[in-house]
């Protein structure tokens, strides 16, 4: 018997593991992968993401911008500022392998899986059954962390058909290009696709991909064909992936009983542009500490692991109401909002705020 398992080892899972197994818990942390293993995602990790990793990554970090470029319908565009940095570009196999290997050396044990079965849960604890290399097995812990990613087998084995999380598509590709280190790191609305496209420079190409705002958005590899054409004129993409990112519309489903979603398997990630490891370390962290108390290595600690997490994540949740209503304001004019977005007094706000490691509630504090 464990005090912890956590399923998935993302950014959520592996923050989750290393704190609980730091702090002397017996953890045991599963994946459907071996690591490294590749994984859609861009890598970009905002100042108020750095500074929530409980480890040092930026031996990771491949390119630091200071500037974004915003591409606004018609064509036009505006640069973004800061002093201080306002985006990491990491490249995900990389960060999760290194995370990984920082969990197992705080104590977790990690066990690569075929898939989870089923999911049991009683006033004492929680029994997964699993599948391993064609035979079953039950494993058992006094909680359960759900960090499974978008597709959540923990989400869908304890609420079925009730929940409430929309899955947003997105699609990469890396693009080899001449002197990748010079472009600006870009963000363009100028395709009429209620979503956009990026461009992050990495070292020797750049990383391109599109993100849809709609659950149903259309996105296949000819669009970012033609987009690579067009935007650097070459159509060699290669390593292209695509991944939904897991939101919800209204509270996210944070678990049951003993069981803690978090990150995108709990609908974290926001749906203005699609970040998602901000939401996952933060919520990595705070099941880790709810799980902590409950277990009882702290001082007046809430037996109650779940009513104290969802307590805990309510900047969190303010954060991505405020996202949701920017996010349905710029897909629905977008030519108006970034006419809006240009003004340099609105976005040095914005980006100073960010730049300092602030959230959106908190840069929206003043007005
Ligand atoms: C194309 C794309 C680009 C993105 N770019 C960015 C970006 O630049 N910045 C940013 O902040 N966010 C970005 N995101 C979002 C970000 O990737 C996610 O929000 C983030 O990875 C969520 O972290 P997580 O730990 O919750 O889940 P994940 O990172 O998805 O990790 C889940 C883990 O669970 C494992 N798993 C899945 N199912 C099971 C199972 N049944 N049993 C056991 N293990 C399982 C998976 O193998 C994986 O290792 C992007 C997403 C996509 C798709």
């Amino acid at each position: 018997m464990y005090d912890v398992i956590i399923t998935g080892a993302g950014p959520a899972g592996t923050t989750a593991g290393y704190l609980l197994g730091r702090a002397g818990l017996s953890v045991l942390l599963l994946d459907r992968k071996n690591f490294p293993r590749k994984k859609a995602c861009a890598g970009g990790i905002t100042p108020k993401a750095m500074v929530l990793f409980p480890f040092d990554i930026s031996c990771l970090v491949r390119r630091t911008c200071r500037e974004v470029k915003i591409i606004r319908p018609g064509n036009a565009s505006f640069i973004v500022k800061a002093k201080d940095p306002l985006c990491y570009i990491t490249k995900r196999m990389d960060l999760d392998a290194y995370s990984l290997e920082k969990a197992v050396q705080a104590g977790c044990r990690f066990r690569k899986i075929d898939r989870i079965v089923r999911l049991d849960q009683d006033d004492h604890g929680v029994s997964l059954t699993l599948s391993c290399d064609g035979k079953t097995d039950i494993v058992r812990a006094g909680h359960l962390i759900g960090a499974d990613g978008a597709n959540s087998k923990v989400r869908r084995l304890i609420s079925g058909q009730r929940s409430c999380i929309i899955k947003l598509p997105a699609l990469e590709a890396d693009v080899p290009v001449k002197n990748a280190g010079l472009h600006p790191m870009t963000f363009d609305f100028s395709r009429d696709i209620q979503g956009y496209y990026w461009i992050f420079p990495r070292k020797t190409h750049v990383n391109i991909g599109i993100f849809s705002a709609l659950p149903n958005g259309t996105m296949n590899r000819d669009l970012l064909k033609n987009y690579a054409r067009d935007r650097l004129k070459t159509d060699i993409l290669t390593d292209v992936k695509g991944y939904p990112i897991a939101t919800s519309y209204d509270r996210a489903h944070l678990g049951t009983g003993r069981v803690l979603l978090t990150g995108d398997a709990a609908g974290l990630a926001e749906p203005l542009l699609g970040e998602g490891i901000y939401s996952a370390l933060k919520s990595g962290i705070l099941s880790a500490r709810a799980v902590e108390y409950a277990v009882g290595r702290k001082a007046s600690a809430p037996s109650d692991a779940l009513g104290w997490y969802r307590q805990s994540l309510g900047d969190l949740h303010l954060d991505l109401r405020l996202y949701r209503c920017c996010a349905s304001v710029l897909y629905r004019f977008p030519k108006w909002s970034l006419a809006v977005g240009s003004c340099n007094i609105l976005h040095n706000c914005f980006s100073r705020g960010y730049s300092k490691g602030k959230t959106l509630h908190e840069i929206l504090m003043p007005f």
